[in-house]
C-alpha cells in the first residue's frame, strides 16, 4: 500500500467529473486499498480519488464516533438511489480544504448503491454522520466541494486563504523552515 498525495484547492482536478469503474479489478483494489491507508494517516474519515488525482468514481469512507462506526467502507461507482425530504446540517471539513469548516445542510438519510471490494452490488442506508460522508464524497466525484454549498462570499475567503497559505508553505520549504504541526486545530472530521 501506499500513501497518496491529496490535492487541495483550489486546484482545477478537483473540479472534474470522474469517470465510472468498469470492472472492480486489481488497480481498482490497489486504488481502494492506497486512498483507504492515505485517508487513515491524513487524518480523514473518508476520501475520493479526485481528492489524489484521480479521476475514477471511488470513495472510502471509515467513521469511528461513538453513534456511528462502519469499520472501512470502499465503494466503487457510488450513487444516492433515495433521499429524504428531511435535511440535516453539520460542520463539514474536508481533507482538500485544510482548516476550514462550515455546516452544510443535505438530506438526513440517503441510500447508497455501489460495487464493493469484490466487485458486488451493494445498497445501504445512511443515516446522521455517515449520510454526509457519502453525500460529500459523491459531490467530490461530481467535481464540488463542500465550499461550492456556503455563500459564494465565505466560499471566495476561504480560496483566498487557502492560496495564502499554500504560498506561505512554500516560502516556508523553499527556506528549510519545518512546517508547523495543524492536527491539532482540527475541530469537524474531515472528510
Ligand atoms: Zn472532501
Amino acid at each position: 500500500m501506499a500513501h497518496l498525495p491529496i490535492l487541495t484547492a483550489p486546484d482545477a482536478r478537483l473540479k472534474k467529473k470522474s469517470k465510472p469503474i468498469e470492472t472492480v479489478d486489481t488497480d481498482v483494489r490497489q486504488l481502494m486499498d492506497d486512498m483507504l491507508e492515505t485517508m487513515y494517516a491524513a487524518p480523514g474519515i473518508g476520501l475520493a480519488a479526485p481528492q489524489v488525482g484521480v479521476l475514477k468514481r471511488v470513495i472510502v469512507l471509515d467513521i469511528d464516533r461513538e453513534d456511528v462506526k462502519t469499520g472501512p467502507l470502499l465503494m466503487a461507482n457510488p450513487e444516492i438511489v433515495e433521499a429524504s425530504d428531511e435535511d440535516v446540517s453539520y460542520e463539514e471539513g474536508c481533507l482538500s480544504v485544510p482548516e476550514h469548516y462550515s455546516d452544510v445542510a443535505r438530506p438526513a438519510k440517503v441510500t447508497v448503491r455501489y460495487l464493493d471490494r469484490d466487485g458486488k452490488k451493494q445498497e445501504m442506508a445512511c443515516e446522521g454522520l455517515l449520510a454526509t460522508c457519502v453525500q460529500h464524497e459523491i459531490d467530490h466525484l461530481d467535481g464540488i466541494l463542500f465550499i461550492d454549498h456556503i455563500s459564494s462570499l465565505k466560499r471566495s475567503m476561504i480560496l483566498r486563504k487557502l492560496l495564502k497559505a499554500r504560498k506561505e508553505k512554500e516560502r516556508d520549504e523553499a527556506e528549510g523552515k519545518p512546517a508547523p504541526d495543524k492536527k491539532d486545530k482540527q475541530t469537524a472530521p474531515a472528510i
